[in-house]
């Protein structure tokens, strides 16, 4: 796992798996979530209060980083994993001070 090489604005951390990265403040990560793997997150965040039978999880299991291969670490497990997604996405600005690295951002 590499270290994160900035700090968001608002002191948010980021997380980097192998190109599975994202900066943003900490609001947005709430309010709108890029990256699918952030979104499969916090689905998985139980609410007090509400009702369900079950909490969302995300399937699979996680990457053996000591073996991660090329392209998005997240697409083994991703729903919404693409043939693109074998490659590395880049990092992709979504808004001032968002970024994230998911080819569903990158403009074709
Ligand atoms: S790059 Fe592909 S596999 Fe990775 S999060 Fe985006 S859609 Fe899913």
């Amino acid at each position: 796992m590499a270290p994160p090489d900035r700090a968001a604005p608002d002191g948010a951390p980021l997380l980097e798996v192998s190109g599975l990265t994202k900066h943003f403040t900490v609001r947005r990560i709430f309010t709108q979530p890029a990256h699918p793997y952030t979104r499969a997150l916090l689905e998985s965040i139980p609410r007090f209060g509400a009702r369900r039978e079950r909490l969302a999880a995300i399937a699979g299991q996680p990457p053996d980083l000591a073996t991660l291969a090329a392209g998005c670490a997240f697409a083994p497990r991703c729903p919404a994993a693409f043939e693109r997604c074998v490659e590395a996405p880049p990092e992709t600005e979504v808004a001032p001070g968002h970024a994230t690295r998911c080819w569903l951002h990158v403009l074709p």
